[in-house]
Order: structure tokens, then C-alpha cells, then sequence
């Protein structure tokens, strides 16, 4: 493994981070990140910031660990104030977040509760708004994934789940944001390249991720209008408690990443940029794209 200096060293990116075989390491979902062996880089010691979101107000659905926490560590660096949703059991993974966030000078606004639930969603991007003094940039990570083989086990009770959680609460969290946001302000969204090669055991997971897409490319043509962007990142196979907590079947956490181009997961801190780049106003001609980060399967 190489040295993680900054995002901009130069090396070859196929070593610079842990490959293949892992350890199995069960977890109960929602996984936490500090259980995770090796521990996954959210870019804590290494993400750059260079004021390219200087003064703005985000909010970040999963901002505890995984994705959502290395652009919470991102969007702090870059200047922005930010508010976090996560799963009241996450408090340990969240208290992380904050500090390396205060650490930079900036608002962290703590928001547990469930996401699944409109009324909270309602009232998240309300308290969020509130104690941000308003809300620039809505990004949607949080998701849920649990691996089922056999449609015949699948049950109703998961599959309305996952749709609550990764579909019905986009919709909630993005009809409420809208109205909070001034022209310049950015939403995004959360996909996976299983919304273009979905895997046989994700049934409803993959079929959240396609109305995630869609949902993306919808959206960011009504709102363009109000001179609001809306974009998707799709991340392939990413070291994160997703993984290990049922998202996987846990025979399938040691080879984790080996089937992609690169043969190994990518790690939190390698999307942080992407999103980084869509919030802010360098990507001003770019909305209703969805960006693959997947150590090279295409998304098609
Ligand atoms: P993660 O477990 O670190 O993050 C997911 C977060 O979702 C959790 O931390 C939790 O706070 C939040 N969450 C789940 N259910 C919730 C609920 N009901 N209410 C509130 N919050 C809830 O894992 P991650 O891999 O960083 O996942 C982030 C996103 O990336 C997800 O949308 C996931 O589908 C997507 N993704 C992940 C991978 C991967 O390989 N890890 C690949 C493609 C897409
Ligand atoms: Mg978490």
C-alpha cells in the first residue's frame, strides 16, 4: 500500500490502498466504520481542502461513516458548514465526524433519526436549514442493502425497506430541500453501478438504485429552471460497513472488490472529490449526470 500524503500524490492507483483477501468481519446493520478491518480511508489524514465550497451550507443524508462521512470530511475542508443525518445507533461513527469537522472551523449540526419516516425527513431538512441559516447543497448518501438470494425469502417487509429508505426518502428530503435552496444550490444523489449491472442477489437494492438514476435525470430537468443542479455519483464495490453488515452474504467480504479492473474496493476518501466537484459551482454546466466511480466497469 502506498503513501496517502494528499488526494494529489502521485502513484499507481491499483496499490495505493488495501487489496484483497480481507477478513470476514460480521456486523449487525447498520454497520459501524470503526469495526471495520482494515479501516476504511475517509481521507482524515490526507483530504486537501482549497475553499471550493467556502461559506456553503450542506447537508449529508449517511455522513457517520462510508461515503457520506469522507465528503463530510471533504466539504468541511472546502469550507462549508454541515449538517449530518445518520441512524441514532451511529452515534460513536457520527461523534467522529464532528470533531474532525469543528477541527476545521466549521459547523458540524449533529441530526440522528430515521430517515424512512417523511415527517422526519420534513423536519431534518427544516432543523437543518435553521441551524445552517439556510441550505446551499442537499447530498443524499444514506442507503440500505441486504443481501437476499432467493426471491422466495425476500420478504415484503424488506423490500418496502429499502425503497423507503434509499427511494421514498430522496423524494421526501429533495421536495422539502427545494424550497430552502437559492439558485447555485446543488443536490446529490447517491446511485451504484448496480443500477446498470445489478447483481442476482440485490434484487430490491439495484431496483432502488435504477429509480435513483432516473429519479436524477427527472429532477435535475424540472429544477434546472430555478438554476439548480442535480447529479449522481455511482460508486462500484466501496470499503465501507455497508459491506460486512448484510450487504454482502459475509463469504463474499474477502474476495470484496477483486472482480473489478482495479481487483480491489475503492476506498471512501476516492469519491469525496467527485462530490466535492459536483457541489460546487466548477461544475456549473454539468446537472442530471450520474459520475461512475468504479475501478473501471462502465456504466452501461
Ligand atoms: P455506510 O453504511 O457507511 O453508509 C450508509 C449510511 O446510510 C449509514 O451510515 C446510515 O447512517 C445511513 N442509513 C441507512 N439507513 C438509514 C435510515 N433508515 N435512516 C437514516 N440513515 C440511514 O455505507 P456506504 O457504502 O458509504 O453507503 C453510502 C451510499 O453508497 C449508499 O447509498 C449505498 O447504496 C451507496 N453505494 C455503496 C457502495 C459500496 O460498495 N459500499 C456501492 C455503490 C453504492
Ligand atoms: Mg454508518
Amino acid at each position: 500500500m502506498g503513501k496517502i500524503e494528499n488526494q494529489f500524490a502521485m502513484q499507481d492507483p491499483t496499490t495505493q490502498y488495501p487489496q484483497p483477501e480481507f477478513e470476514k468481519q460480521p456486523q449487525s446493520a447498520p454497520g459501524l466504520a470503526r469495526e471495520m478491518r482494515p479501516k476504511p480511508d475517509h481521507g482524515e489524514t490526507s483530504y486537501k481542502g482549497f475553499g471550493r465550497l467556502a461559506g456553503r451550507r450542506a447537508l449529508i443524508t449517511g455522513a457517520d461513516s462510508g461515503i457520506g462521512r469522507a465528503v463530510a470530511i471533504a466539504f468541511a475542508r472546502e469550507g462549508a458548514d454541515v449538517a449530518l443525518s445518520y441512524l441514532p445507533s451511529e452515534g460513536a461513527d457520527a461523534s467522529e465526524v464532528v470533531s474532525l469537522i469543528e477541527k476545521e472551523g466549521r459547523k458540524a449540526i449533529p441530526l440522528p433519526g430515521n430517515i424512512s419516516d417523511e415527517a422526519f425527513c420534513v423536519n431534518l431538512i427544516n432543523d437543518a436549514a435553521m441551524q445552517l441559516g439556510g441550505l446551499d447543497i442537499l447530498v443524499n448518501v444514506a442507503g440500505k442493502q441486504t443481501a437476499v438470494e432467493d426471491i422466495a425469502d425476500l420478504s415484503t417487509e424488506q423490500f418496502e425497506a429499502t425503497f423507503r429508505t434509499n427511494v421514498f426518502a430522496l423524494f421526501w428530503l429533495c421536495k422539502a430541500a427545494l424550497p430552502h435552496m437559492p439558485a447555485g444550490g446543488t443536490i446529490i444523489n447517491t446511485t451504484s453501478i448496480q443500477s446498470y449491472q445489478p447483481s442476482p442477489m440485490l434484487l430490491d437494492y439495484a431496483s432502488t438504485k435504477a429509480a435513483i438514476t432516473a429519479f436524477t435525470h427527472s429532477l435535475a430537468k424540472q429544477v434546472v429552471g430555478k438554476g439548480i443542479r442535480v447529479n449522481a455519483v455511482a460508486p462500484g464495490p466501496i470499503w465501507t460497513p455497508l459491506q460486512p453488515s448484510g450487504g454482502q452474504p459475509q463469504d463474499k467480504i474477502p474476495p470484496f472488490g477483486s472482480e473489478v479492473p482495479m481487483k480491489r474496493p475503492g476506498q471512501p476518501a476516492e469519491l469525496a472529490p467527485i462530490y466535492v466537484v459536483l457541489a460546487s459551482q466548477e461544475s456549473s454546466f454539468v446537472t442530471g449526470e450520474v459520475y461512475g466511480v468504479t475501478g473501471g466497469n462502465h456504466l452501461s
